[in-house]
Parts: structure tokens; C-alpha cells; sequence
């Protein structure tokens, strides 16, 4: 193997570094660098940069003056500064942006005597930065109109819902009147289109009182209690006791004497829709619906489980959002499509989940996860 003297070979070591290697004397007059400097500085050797400074260099005066204060300040202070993002001007008349470490350099009775840098160019990892960062703003600003726009049409919806009641009460009242005064003069036609048009006010009814439901939600401040699972089901099944009963189901509920935080009505009108749905579109010869329950570390899981026709697994996110029915169901049992998004918005403000697992033709179970 070659020998080097120790000169040569110190020298090799610091051009073979990748990153530029430069020290200075007090007055900040370049000792020495490496390869990397010479060549950023139009040099042949890295020796022809000793005895000059920075203002000699391509570097502009703004660039010059900045490195100058920075030597400074760490030759006065002792203390070495590390990471200074700054700019460099090349030979070639090019600004890259470097990242630059500087440290006192002391001689052997610990007086500051200049100062060693290192550096390495990291023009491409801010352009990326700089692209991400702008990305980044016009996403957030996506988002805050796309947000102000949802809260615009909440409160659209809250206001046509609202004063829609108004004019259907009078439908639903004239309606009435007709009924009582002028009955007798209507033949069966006419009494069934009463009755068509009476169906249409409930129905209408349902979906506005639903909407106004649905988009109050999460605006009013809600009270949070300890709530017993057990004792809201029991008095939401009262209230669905005649529509089991009619459909002969085979109700079990597996629940008994939970206790979680949460607001009781809320929670009430969670089941009630689940257990709802279970009846609704359930068409199962020997229809059952179980209510369950499964103790974990930090939450319950409740469950809803019905033997009826199921949902299609592509509409299994979908039927969370408003408005979306598959279908209409065999009891004639109409709905509004709001049943399930209250539902999700019931479990967001519980900071729990919903979700479902359903097989076309043999049931749908649908989980709550509510933490403890
Ligand atoms: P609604 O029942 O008023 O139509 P929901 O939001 O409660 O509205 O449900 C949305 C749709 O999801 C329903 O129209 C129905 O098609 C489907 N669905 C909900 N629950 C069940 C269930 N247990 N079994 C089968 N389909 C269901």
C-alpha cells in the first residue's frame, strides 16, 4: 500500500467527506477547506483559498456579511451554533440553500483561536419542504371552506325543516276539516285520496321532525350522566312493544344493569332506531333480534343482531349518511333515511363507534363501542 505523509493524508480524509469542510483564523481569513469549498468557490486546490475571505468569494455581500456575524458571535460567545439554514452563491453564479454547523476552534490551552464549519447543500429537501408547506395550506383552506360550506347547509336545512312545519300544519289541519265537514259528500275515491294525502303529511312530518333532530345535534350543550343501559332499552322496547308483538319477534336481551356516561335521551333514541331497523327490515319467517353486550378493558361493545334480509356490502359505509334508504320494507314501515346518521352523530358525541357486519340474507348485527 502507498504511504502518505500525515498532511496529504489528512487532507484526503476531509476531500473525501461529502460535505463542505472550511476553518478560519480570528479575523475570519480561511486556513484551509476541503475539495467540496474549493470547487463551490471556482478554486483548483483547496489550498488557494487560504488567506482570503469571504467577500473574495462568489458568495454575495449579504451572504458574506451574514457569515461573518455568525463567526463572530460564536468566537465571542465559545458557544457553537449548529443547523443554521442559510444561502450560498457558487462559482456558477447559483444560490443553493445549505445547512451549516460552526464551532469555535481552540488551541491547546483552550484560547478560542478561529473557527471550523461544516455544511451540506440542501436546496432539493426545502423545495420539497416549501411544496409541502404550500400543499398543505391550500388543503387547510379546502377544508375550511368545505367546513363553512357543511355548517352553511346545516343551518339551510335547520331553516327550510323549521319553517316547513308551518304550512304542512295547515295541510294537515284543513285537511281535517275537510274530513269532518264534507266526508259524506266524497265517494271512495275521494276518501282514498284523503287518505293518501294524509299518509304524505305524516310522512313529511316524520322526515322534517327527523332533519331538525338530525342537524340540531351536537349544537346544543348536551348533560352527561351515569346512565343505566339496561333501564333506557327496557323503556324504548315500551314503546315498540305493539310493532314487536304485531310482527311476532323473538326478542332477547342479553343486557343487564350497565352503567356508562352518557346522555340518556341520546342513548334512548340510539337503540330505539337499531331496534327499529331490526323490525323494519326484517322478513324472516321466525324473526329474532338479540341485544347484547361484550365487557372490554375500556369500553363496552353493544350489539344489535337481526336474522333479517342484511345489506349489501357495498352499502354498508353508505347507509350512515342522511337520506340513504335501500329500500322500502315489507311492513310498510316507511322511513326517512336519518335513522343511522343520527345514530353516528349520537355515537360522535359519545366519542364511541358504530358500525355493522350484515350477510345478504341472513341478518345484520350492528356494534356500538362506548367507552367506559
Ligand atoms: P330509515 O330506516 O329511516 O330508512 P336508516 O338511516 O335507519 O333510515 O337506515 C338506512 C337504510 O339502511 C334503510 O333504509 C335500510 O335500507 C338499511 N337498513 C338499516 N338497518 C337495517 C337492518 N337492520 N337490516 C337491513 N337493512 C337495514
Amino acid at each position: 500500500m502507498k504511504t502518505f505523509n500525515e498532511q496529504k493524508f489528512i487532507q484526503l480524509v476531509l476531500d473525501s467527506n461529502p460535505q463542505g469542510i472550511f476553518w478560519k483564523d480570528k479575523d475570519s481569513n480561511f486556513l484551509g477547506c476541503n475539495m467540496v469549498i474549493a470547487k463551490l468557490a471556482g478554486l483548483k486546490r483547496p489550498e488557494d483559498i487560504v488567506g482570503k475571505n469571504d467577500y473574495d468569494m462568489p458568495w454575495s455581500k449579504e451572504e458574506s456579511d451574514f457569515f461573518r456575524m455568525v463567526d463572530r458571535r460564536v468566537m465571542e460567545s465559545g458557544i457553537p451554533e449548529l443547523n443554521i439554514e442559510e444561502f450560498i452563491t457558487n462559482s456558477d453564479g447559483e444560490t443553493d440553500w445549505i445547512r451549516t454547523n460552526k464551532v469555535p476552534l481552540k488551541d491547546e490551552e483552550g484560547n478560542i483561536v478561529g473557527i471550523l464549519g461544516t455544511y451540506e447543500v440542501i436546496t432539493v429537501q426545502k423545495q420539497l419542504e416549501l411544496q409541502l408547506k404550500k400543499q398543505n395550506e391550500i388543503l387547510q383552506k379546502a377544508n375550511d371552506r368545505l367546513e363553512q360550506l357543511n355548517v352553511d347547509l346545516e343551518r339551510f336545512s335547520y331553516a327550510t325543516s323549521h319553517d316547513l312545519q308551518e304550512p304542512l300544519r295547515t295541510i294537515g289541519a284543513f285537511i281535517g276539516v275537510i274530513k269532518n265537514k264534507y266526508l259524506l259528500n266524497l265517494d271512495e275515491k275521494g276518501n282514498q285520496y284523503i287518505r293518501f294525502i294524509e299518509d304524505g303529511v305524516s310522512r313529511m312530518s316524520n322526515i322534517i321532525r327527523n332533519t331538525l333532530k338530525y342537524s340540531k345535534l351536537g349544537k346544543e350543550e348536551l348533560d352527561f350522566e351515569l346512565v343505566n343501559i339496561n333501564a333506557i332499552i327496557d323503556n324504548r322496547l315500551i314503546d315498540l312493544n305493539m310493532l314487536i308483538e304485531e310482527n311476532n319477534i323473538d326478542l332477547v336481551n342479553e343486557i343487564n344493569n350497565i352503567q356508562i356516561k352518557g346522555n340518556p335521551d341520546l342513548l334512548g333514541t340510539l337503540f330505539y332506531n337499531l331496534i327499529l331497523n331490526a323490525i323494519k327490515y326484517n322478513d324472516n319467517k321466525c324473526p329474532e333480534i338479540t341485544i347484547g353486550y361484550l365487557n372490554q378493558t375500556d369500553h363496552y361493545l353493544f350489539y344489535v343482531k337481526d336474522n333479517g334480509k342484511g345489506i349489501p356490502e357495498k352499502f354498508q359505509d353508505k347507509i350512515f349518511e342522511p337520506y340513504v334508504r335501500l329500500d322500502n320494507n315489507r311492513k310498510g314501515l316507511k322511513g326517512t333515511g336519518l335513522g343511522l346518521s343520527i345514530c353516528r352523530r349520537i355515537m360522535n358525541l359519545h366519542n364511541g363507534k358504530i358500525w355493522l357486519k350484515s350477510i345478504l340474507g341472513v341478518g345484520s348485527t350492528f356494534f356500538i363501542e362506548i367507552p367506559k
